[in-house]
């Protein structure tokens, strides 16, 4: 079987885009916390009211709530998962192991890249919240400017994809990944992948792991 699937790396690294060709191909399912606080935020609940400006201010928000609705959206007995988006720290690297994947066998894989190439992908990133697609101006426009190919919606530049909030993702990104990265390599579950490369190199890296 499959091991669950970690994804760490910076914002814009990766992991979005190819979490979805596993889903695709290989039966994973994805569970991405960003994409979890973001649709609270459009429902308008109560914990979308509380997280809405921290995320606009690419700050994180805080273990415990992030940790309840992981929980509350993973059934690990039925489901193959890719985690994107979490651990964003030490405490929830080991919160992940304790209270969600409770021993299921599992391999974190980061995303290794240059954090200054990542800002101007991610300031040209555009995403398609329907089918999931992500497209980036520069490298991957979609064939008819600001609608999906797949899916034909309207596509949306994140709100917290601008460069003031982008360079603070950085900043909290670069703060807190050495000790998970070396949480997993201690335990001898950490692979490195090339995220330079281009998208299918990566694929082919990923392939390799599962
Ligand atoms: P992402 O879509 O993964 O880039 O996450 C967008 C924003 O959601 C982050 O900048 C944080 O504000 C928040 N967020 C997502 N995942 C986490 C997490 N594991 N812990 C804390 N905050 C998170």
């Amino acid at each position: 079987m499959s091991p669950q699937l970690i994804l760490l790396g910076a914002p814009g690294s990766g992991k979005g885009t190819q979490a979805k060709r596993l889903v695709d191909n290989h039966g994973y399912t994805h569970v991405s916390t960003g994409d979890l606080l973001r649709s609270e935020i459009k429902k308008g609940s109560d914990l979308g009211n509380k997280v809405q400006s921290i995320m606009d201010s690419g700050n994180l928000v805080d273990d415990h709530t992030v940790l309840e609705l992981l929980n509350a959206n993973c059934s690990l007995s039925e489901n193959q998962y890719i985690f994107d988006g979490y651990p964003r720290n030490f405490e929830q690297a080991k919160a992940l192991d304790s209270d969600v994947l409770k021993g299921s066998t599992s391999k974190a894989v980061y995303f290794d890249i240059d954090l200054e190439i990542l800002i101007a992908r991610i300031v040209n990133r555009r995403v398609a919240p329907g089918s999931g697609e992500i497209y980036n101006l520069l490298t991957k426009p979609p064939r008819k400017p600001g609608f999906c190919d797949v899916s034909g919606e309207e596509l949306v530049h994140r709100k917290d994809d601008n460069e003031d909030t982008v360079r603070n993702r950085m900043e909290v990104f670069k703060d807190n990944i050495d000790p998970v990265l070396e949480y997993y390599e201690s335990a001898d579950r950490l692979i490195r992948v090339d995220a330079s490369l281009s998208s299918d190199e990566v694929y082919t890296q990923l392939l390799k792991i599962i």
